[in-house]
């Protein structure tokens, strides 16, 4: 029986692999388009559920008019509406992010907070957008920023049987060293995005292949489980009673033969 391969030995591996999808994609990224702290953390906020692409397409319009904390505290929340419509959940985004620049502005000095903690305490604000803000503006990140593609990359490269978003991050921070955790997430999403798809990882075309366990049977690896559709009730007849029941039970009357003759035309 051969023994299980050590914590020190699958880090080793998987940093190896890692190394080789960093020479890929050297210049991975964050893909929101941001010019300072202030603008990356709304733009993370507004990418809940949406595409970065569309995010994009947003934000300029929205940093026109209201570059700063303070003058987004002051918009309506109508205007911002308007601004955001074309992505996803654009109401409750609207206030979440006038929200958050209200509290910018009274309680942080128009300032991004550089801490996990005070981070997550603003409003739309959750650990990954934080990690996202800290890495990106700030590189100092506090965990591993677990989106849909790090989790299934990290399913697939074999680096985690863990499911939820939370233990996988736990599982990234022990296996990779701190200073990798920023550019490991922007690695995997390229990777993601590029070759690794969810549907149709394209396994031939993909650099570190002959390290991937799951090469050439990942699509069910590392996808979200179909949604089970609850079967409609099948409509039961009514039990039928008394004399409505007795007429409709009553066999049919057998056509006349005058009606049943054939027509002359
Ligand atoms: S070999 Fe296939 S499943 Fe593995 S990382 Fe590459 S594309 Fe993804």
């Amino acid at each position: 029986m051969t023994a299980a391969p050590s914590e020190a030995s699958k880090a080793a591996t998987a940093e190896a692999v890692f190394a080789r999808l960093q020479a890929l994609y050297p210049d991975a990224h964050c893909e929101l388009d941001h010019d300072s702290p202030f603008q990356l953390l709304v733009a993370t906020v507004l990418s809940a559920q949406t595409t970065d692409v569309l995010v994009n397409q947003v934000t300029p319009e929205l940093f026109e008019r209201w570059p700063t904390p303070e003058k987004l505290a002051e918009a309506e929340y109508a205007d911002v509406e308007r601004t955001l419509n074309r992505i996803g959940m654009f109401r409750q985004k609207a206030k979440n992010i006038i929200n958050l620049a209200r509290q910018l502005t009274e309680l942080h000095g128009q300032e991004v907070p550089r801490s996990l903690a005070e981070l997550v305490a603003l409003p739309g604000v959750g650990r990954k957008t934080a990690n996202v803000v800290l890495g990106v503006a700030f590189g100092a990140p506090e965990g591993v920023v677990v989106d849909t593609h790090v989790q299934r990359l990290s399913q697939r490269l074999g680096w985690t049987v863990e499911t939820t978003p939370e233990k996988i991050e736990q599982v990234l921070m022990r296996l990779f060293p701190r200073r990798n955790w920023d550019a490991l997430s922007h690695t995997l999403i390229f990777h993601g995005r590029r070759v690794c798809d969810a549907r149709r990882p394209a396994c031939a075309a993909c650099g570190v292949s002959d390290a991937c366990p799951s090469a050439f049977n990942a699509e069910g690896v590392g996808r979200k489980p179909p949604r089970k559709r609850v079967a409609e009730p099948k409509a039961v007849a009514k039990p039928q009673r008394g004399a409505a029941a007795k007429k409709r039970s009553k066999p049919p009357t057998p056509p006349s033969k005058a009606s049943s003759a054939p027509r002359r035309s």
